[in-house]
This record gives structure tokens, C-alpha cells and sequence, in this order.
């Protein structure tokens, strides 16, 4: 089946019909065209053409599946079209789309919509076990940003928190610029073009050199800003600070890419995505860092096909998106 050049239009008519998304869904899952119990990993299953589901052939739980099964999609009432249609939007849109644009779109409700996102976001989330950088010398930007903290689109009860806490600190101490805002930290390999990052608990020596440590090879060549967090890299690394004080960039020691991505990151968090709470930031920054990493070489159709090629094998239930349990599903 040939998507290319297909528009979000042209997609909405193909995948309104059911048999066009399971085929989608096999092309993806399975690129060789068998389909394997998810199960079992049996893989002479029948084809149950009035279900759109497959059987195997072993007795277990689970016998009957359909494309849905063993996927983000799994436990969803929502059918897989309004899914292909969320995820063909989320992975091509310039800026991210909001959960009310999701909902108009394919018709959902605005609070199924924001579930569906937080899920799709999941399947976006790259690999992240290649360590960064290389033993030749290979160049890492590492730097940290603060995100949030603009109290009015905060819900009431985080206000309420932060207002307290501001009100705690003494005044002669200047700490009240970051209060409220999460910590992050990113890490940009200059060779791969990749970049990689995720919320902290603070921004302490040993919490970033921790990152460092566990996401960069030795003897690879970083350069961060001057922040004493990262004094002491020089033992594993060949480390270079950039002085932010100093309008002149020393050649190839600056920190511009990763700085790129971060205010990428703030516009879209600021405009498409009001108030994001810390807790479900690693979902944003997983959105983002994808398409930091695949906006070059890569056309919309690759984009949607490689989030797809990942909804399998990745599950997030229902608790795990809200923090609570026993609230209808969607
Ligand atoms: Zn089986």
C-alpha cells in the first residue's frame, strides 16, 4: 500500500476503512507479512475475516487478537483508525497539535484526545541505549534548562504549593527565579545530530554527572557552560566551557544546538501545550526530542511509519497516564 504524499484528508478516507488500518498495522508490525501470536509467538495463526481478529492455534489466554493487541492501543475502546489518524497527525505536525485539534479532527472527546496523545507520545520515545559521543574525540553539547513556572496556567493546587514555598524563602535570597520550574537536562551528540533529554530532580554535581557518566562514552570531548556542576568531568572527558560572558565563540566550543532545541522545546510548551505538569514532562520531552532527531532526511510518511513500527511492545496503562486508578477508561 502506497501512502506517499498522502494528506491528512486523503488519510482520514483511507483509514476510515478498518481492513486499510489492520493491513497498515501488519505492513508495520510485521514486515515480513506473518503475522506471530503476541502470546505465544506462534506463527501459523488463522484469520478471522468477520472479527478482524486472528486465532491461534495454542490454547491460552489471550487466544483471539487482534492488531491492537500487544500494542499502546491494546486496552482502548477508541478503534484503530481514530488511532492511526492521532498518531499520523502528532508525528507530522511542525509544532505539536493540541488535544482539542485531535478531538475535532476524528472526533473524540477532548479528554480521550489528551489520553491518546500522552500514549502516542510513549511510542515516540527513542532509543536511548546508544551511549553518545566516541573514544576519537566525538563532540557532546550537554546543558541544562528549567521548565514551567508561570503560575496563571497552573491548576490551583500547584499555585497554591508554589506561592507557599515562594513565600519560605527569604528575600535576600535570589533563588525565586527557578521556583516552580522543573529541571532538565539534554545532551546533544554533534556527530549523529541526535539529542537526548529528560527531567531531573536538580541540577546538584552529582545528579548531571550521573547523565554524563551513563550517556557518554570516556575520552569523548564535552562542552558545557561554566556551572560548577561540571568541574570535574575533566578525569573522564575532554572537557571545554563556553563563557556566556564572552560574545565571541571559541570556534567549535559552544553549546548553540543544544540552546536551539531548548527554546524549540519552550515555544511549543508555551504555545501548543499551556502548563504542563512536571509529572507527565518526559512525555513532552519525548515528543520533542523526536522530532528534534527526525525533522532532517525524513519525509511525513517515514516520520508516521516509524512511530507506528513502535506502538508494539510499549505499554502504558491507564494509572500510569493519570497517576490514578479506577477512572473509566477511554
Ligand atoms: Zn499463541
Amino acid at each position: 500500500m502506497d501512502i506517499k504524499g498522502m494528506t491528512l484528508q486523503q488519510a482520514i478516507v483511507h483509514f476510515s476503512d478498518p481492513d486499510n488500518c489492520v493491513a497498515y498495522m501488519v505492513e508495520q508490525r510485521w514486515p515480513d507479512g506473518v503475522v506471530v501470536c503476541p502470546t505465544c509467538g506462534r506463527k501459523d495463526v488463522s484469520w478471522l475475516a468477520n472479527q478482524r481478529k486472528w486465532q491461534c492455534k495454542s490454547k491460552h489466554t489471550k487466544r483471539q487478537f487482534s492488531a491492537k493487541t500487544g500494542t499502546i492501543f491494546e486496552d482502548s475502546p477508541l478503534s484503530l483508525d481514530k488511532w492511526i489518524l492521532a498518531t499520523w497527525m502528532l508525528s507530522n505536525c511542525k509544532n505539536g497539535v493540541s488535544s482539542y485539534e485531535i478531538a475535532r479532527s476524528i472526533g473524540v472527546t477532548q479528554k480521550s484526545a489528551w489520553f491518546m496523545l500522552q500514549r502516542i507520545r510513549l511510542a515516540m520515545k527513542e532509543d536511548a541505549s546508544d551511549l553518545l559521543g566516541g573514544p576519537e574525540g566525538g563532540a557532546v553539547e550537554v546543558d541544562e534548562s528549567y521548565i514551567g513556572g508561570k503560575t496563571k496556567n497552573m491548576h490551583y493546587s500547584r499555585k497554591m504549593r508554589i506561592q507557599k514555598e515562594l513565600s519560605q524563602i527569604p528575600a535576600w535570597k535570589n533563588t525565586t527565579r527557578y521556583a516552580g520550574k522543573t529541571p532538565v537536562m539534554g545532551m546533544f551528540d554533534r556527530d549523529s545530530r541526535q539529542v537526548r533529554a529528560k527531567a531531573v530532580p536538580n541540577t546538584k554535581r552529582e545528579t548531571l554527572q550521573a547523565e554524563i557518566l551513563n550517556g557518554i562514552i570516556f575520552g569523548s570531548r564535552i562542552y558545557t557552560d561554566q556551572a560548577v556542576a561540571y568541574d570535574t568531568l575533566k578525569a573522564n572527558y575532554v572537557h571545554e566551557t563556553v563563557n556566556h560572558a564572552d560574545e565571541y565563540v571559541r570556534g567549535q566550543v559552544h553549546t548553540n544546538c543544544l540552546e536551539n532545541f531548548w527554546s524549540l522545546m519552550k515555544r511549543n510548551l508555551s504555545g501548543t501545550y499551556v502548563a504542563v505538569e512536571p509529572f507527565h514532562l518526559d512525555r513532552y520531552l519525548d515528543e520533542q526530542m523526536f522530532r528534534f532527531n527526525n525533522r532532517q532526511n525524513k519525509t511525513d510518511e517515514q516520520r508516521f511509519k516509524k512511530v507506528l513500527s513502535q506502538v508494539a511492545g510499549k505499554r502504558l496503562t491507564y494509572a500510569e497516564v493519570t497517576g490514578k486508578v479506577g477512572e473509566t477508561k477511554f
